[in-house]
């Protein structure tokens, strides 16, 4: 069941609960901004009838990046007549590599998604993309007509190609925020997205930020986010260096998150590391290739 709450004037939030996930509504006096999709049509159509309850607008779809369940409910709108399906370049670039290998994350709660088989299960690109490669922060604004959203990509952070979208006083993160669970680090650039996240933290004129999963949080959270990831990673980096401590398991212990999520963040930063990819000022011009992680290119599936 969708639970749809109002958070500021014309701002809603959409939560569903396959995922934990949330998605944005954003009413102008043209158009109504979607942010998020959920992971294919069963998700997507509970998604689409909540906010057909608030709004008759056309809508505006945005996919904060290029995992399953911010994206696959496309379909869902573009049957309704959506051609407007904003991202990233690289989310693009992810979404006509990797996104038929996504499915079968979503057997279970998707089943017709998975195989691709009956309606709205057709991968549906972004058809808008933000400006730039991906190499530095950029910005785009969308008019929805008496109000305008600020599209931005920040940085690396949860992916390579993680969307923010600003209105008012919020500001919807996708899982470059992460409320409730410990951040998804498989295909992230943790050293960047410390930085990333502070930055979301200075954006002084928000005040709410929605994060992907969970609930909305204050800039504290967002800040303390950054510096938890910073010393998680200080940590590891010391006992790496320290030829005493076992290298992982000492880390495991003193670290701030959970043994599962502990491993991946070992093995995204040994990876990278091993790629040549580390270090705080790495851009993704640095990565023409597209270094992303095995949750885009569907490993686990
Ligand atoms: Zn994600």
């Amino acid at each position: 069941m969708a639970r749809t709450q109002e958070i500021a004037d014309g701002i809603y939030v959409i939560a569903t609960d396959d995922y934990r996930l949330n998605t944005g509504l954003i009413l102008g006096a043209d158009k109504a901004m979607v942010i998020d999709t959920g992971a294919g049509p069963r998700q997507g159509a509970e998604i689409f009838r909540a906010a057909r309850k608030i709004t008759d607008l056309p809508f505006v779809v945005v996919n904060t990046h290029a995992h399953y369940d911010h994206f696959f409910g496309n379909a869902v709108f573009a049957a309704d007549g959506t051609t407007d399906f904003w991202a990233h370049p690289n989310a693009e670039r992810a979404m006509e590599r990797y996104a038929d290998r996504q499915r079968g994350y979503v057997e279970t709660l998707e089943p017709e998604m998975a195989h691709h088989q009956g309606p709205n299960t057709d991968i549906i690109p972004p058809t808008r993309l933000l400006p730039g490669d991906g190499g530095r922060a950029s910005f785009t604004r969308v008019d929805l007509g008496d109000r305008a959203v600020t599209l931005f990509y920040l940085g690396l952070g949860h992916t390579d190609n993680d969307v923010l979208a600003g209105v008012d006083e919020v500001l919807f993160t996708g899982d470059i925020v992460e409320q409730g669970a410990d951040p998804a680090f498989d295909d992230s650039f943790p050293e960047v997205w410390v930085q990333t996240l502070a930055t979301v933290a200075g954006l002084d004129r928000y005040h709410v930020f929605v994060p992907g999963h969970g609930t909305p949080v204050e800039r504290t959270f967002v800040q303390r986010q950054s510096e938890t990831m910073r010393e998680a990673i200080d940590r590891i980096a010391a006992s790496t260096s320290n030829p005493e401590a076992g290298p992982t398991t000492a880390a495991m212990y003193k670290l701030p998150y959970d043994a599962g999520v502990t491993r991946i963040l070992l093995d995204r930063l040994a990876y990278l590391e091993e790629k040549g990819m580390m270090g705080e000022d790495l851009s993704v011009e640095d990565t023409p290739t597209g270094v992303t992680g095995p949750i885009t290119t569907g490993e686990h599936a």
